[in-house]
């Protein structure tokens, strides 16, 4: 088999890549060893920031800035193309905070939107701030990329990058060898296991750090917001259903929903909103984050292997990121950087 453009992982990075590049007129291969989209992707609540954008530096809130809104003309795309509606929804953001008057500094000075709301604990309300639900943007892009005719081969694992004279020339996967000359690595939480060089140590290190979430239902009253507090965070679906999360758990591949942490989850949501007591825990699930240094992906090409491009290492915002993360290794790819800023050059550097 023979593809100009493969691309390993289909999370969102993955997905959000072939959709760029098939809008370009290229049709890549895009591989993943399960069904595509179903590890962090799958499990993240599909929040389009970083939660307290404040506590993060410029490099993080470059690539999550425009992202709602290249996901609301996405979603009305997708609708229209596939029948997916992927719940995009302005929500809002609630933020319980004791450093309201340096948030409302820093909002001013970053041009965000807030309503300082009476009340105790004290609050702040970021207007813009919106969410997406994740398994139905899976749904949506994969249909997306079938009708834009991008080969999609799941079920597929890659074992091996093979690599001549500093040049890709194809991988080894469990269906046999794809010779391509130009590689993207999008394996999310996997991203250094199988090290896509063959050579330490110029391979970002990513390790995986679990999250556990749950959903409640039944719940008694609407809540209309996002709402964050000392670490926990609620978010309210469309149908009624409330996300409660997240754990940070450093416990290697091990990806198992536990009793310890649904019974956090639980107690904290209900701390923020005691009306929930009546509810059910409908879900509870897992999933594993591709953890990076300062939360700061590599995206880029490799330096000094031709053809291996990098776009790993999302960590805790990749729903968020994509867009912005995808776009500047399109441009990688297809114009050698050339209309990158210093800036979106600079996520090329291998930590
Ligand atoms: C509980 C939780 C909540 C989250 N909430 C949010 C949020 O609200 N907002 C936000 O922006 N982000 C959130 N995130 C983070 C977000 O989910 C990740 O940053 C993002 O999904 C990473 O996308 P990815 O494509 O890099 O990785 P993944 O979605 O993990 O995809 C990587 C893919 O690569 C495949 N793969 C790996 N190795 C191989 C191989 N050798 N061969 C073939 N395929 C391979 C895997 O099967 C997988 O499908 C959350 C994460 C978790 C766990």
């Amino acid at each position: 088999m023979k593809s100009d453009i493969v691309i390993v992982g289909g999370g969102i990075i993955g997905l959000y890549s072939a959709y760029l590049l098939a809008l370009r007129g290229i049709k890549p291969t895009l591989i993943d060893r399960g069904d595509f989209g179903r590890e962090s992707t799958w499990a993240a609540g599909g929040i389009l920031t970083p939660l307290l954008p404040w506590d993060y530096p410029e490099k993080i809130l470059f690539l999550t800035r425009n992202a709602s809104s290249i996901y609301q003309n996405l979603a009305i795309k997708l609708l229209d193309d596939t029948g997916y509606d992927i719940e995009h929804w302005v929500c809002g953001l609630t933020v319980y905070s004791n450093q309201i008057t340096y948030i409302k500094d820093w909002c001013n000075q970053n041009n965000v939107h807030y309503n300082n709301e009476d009340g105790y604990p004290p609050q702040i309300h970021l207007i813009d701030i919106a969410q997406l639900r994740t398994p139905i943007l899976i749904k949506a892009l994969v249909k997306q990329l079938q009708h834009l005719d991008v080969k999609l081969i799941n079920n597929t694992s890659v074992t091996q990058c093979c690599i001549e004279q500093n040049k890709i020339v194809g991988i080894e996967t469990s269906i046999g060898m794809i010779n391509t000359s130009n590689l993207i690595w999008a394996t999310g939480a996997w991203a250094s296991i199988i090290n896509p060089e063959n050579i330490q140590p110029r391979t970002p290190v990513i390790e995986p750090i679990k999250g556990q979430m749950i959903a409640l239902e039944n719940c008694p009253v609407q809540l209309n917001s996002i709402l964050f507090n000392d670490g926990h965070y609620l978010i309210p679906r469309k149908d009624g259903l409330i996300l409660a999360g997240s754990t940070l758990e450093n416990v290697g591949f091990e990806n198992s929903i536990t009793d310890a942490a649904k019974e956090i989850l639980w107690k904290r949501s209900i701390e923020i909103m005691p009306e929930l007591t009546t509810c059910n825990i409908a879900y509870h699930w897992a999933g594993l984050r591709p953890g990076s240094k300062n939360n700061i992906p590599t995206i880029g090409p490799h330096p000094d292997i031709e053809g291996l491009f990098y776009n790993i290492g999302h960590f805790r915002y990749g729903i968020a990121m994509a867009p912005k993360s995808c776009e500047i290794l399109t441009n990688w790819i297809l114009n050698d950087g050339h209309d990158l800023s210093e800036l979106e050059k600079s996520y090329s550097q291998l930590n």
